[in-house]
């Protein structure tokens, strides 16, 4: 059984990475954002309180976060392990995740703030079809106009850059209590999230001593 979180900035490439390492090792990934977007879509209680949450325009509280990540667990389909990412919140979930989970690895993946800038302002979306393009790495073929139904792109609302540098902030403040601890179980592998995904996860199995990794296809 593996079991490992995944830690990084918004823009480092947290859930690809999860992906990439899910995929032959057949474990489940557990991404919180997803999570959520389920309840939400499937309508459960969890999904009606996080609705009104995002409603009013407030962040979903830690003990929400908390809740709904020990319900995805308490399900025990991970045969194998998981890889979570947007967990644990703080230093009292990790403390608490690490006991009763027993984690192999987190994995932090590293990117400076001047280039989680970069691309993060660089995301464009389409308000017609909801695709989403990236200037530097996924553009479309005309520029300013979504590939698929032509709609002028958009940049999201919370895409700016004093949006972004007070989520930057918020990140660091509350992922430094957990990453100190993780530190001190001796579980963190720093890996730098600038390269290319494929090697980024080359460089993630290697630091979990796993099975190299193979691109599918
Ligand atoms: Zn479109």
């Amino acid at each position: 059984m593996r079991k490992y979180v995944m830690m990084g900035v918004q823009g480092s490439g947290k859930g690809t990475q999860s992906e990439l390492l899910c995929q032959d090792l057949d474990l489940v990934h557990i991404s919180v954002g997803d999570l959520f977007r389920w309840h939400v879509k499937n309508h459960t209680k969890l999904g009606a309180q996080v609705r009104r949450t995002m409603h009013a325009g407030e962040l979903i509280g830690d003990d929400t976060v908390e809740a709904a990540v020990q319900d995805r667990l308490d399900q025990h389909d991970w045969n194998f392990g998981f890889v979570i990412d947007g967990f644990p919140r703080n230093g009292r979930q990790a403390e608490f995740f690490m006991e009763s989970y027993d984690i192999d690895g987190v994995i932090h993946l590293e990117l400076p703030d001047d280039e989680v800038r970069r691309r993060v302002l660089s995301r464009r979306l389409c308000p017609g079809c909801g695709m989403d393009y990236n200037l530097i790495a996924d553009r479309p073929r005309v520029e300013g106009c979504c590939d698929i139904c032509g709609t002028e792109l958009i940049t999201r609302a919370d895409d700016t850059p004093e949006a972004l540098a007070a989520r930057l902030r918020d990140y660091h403040e509350k992922t430094r209590p957990v990453l100190e601890l993780f530190r001190r179980k001796e579980v963190v592998h720093d890996v730098d999230a600038r390269p290319a995904p494929e090697e980024v996860q080359v460089k993630i199995r290697e630091a979990l001593s796993l099975p190299p990794y193979t691109p599918k296809g």
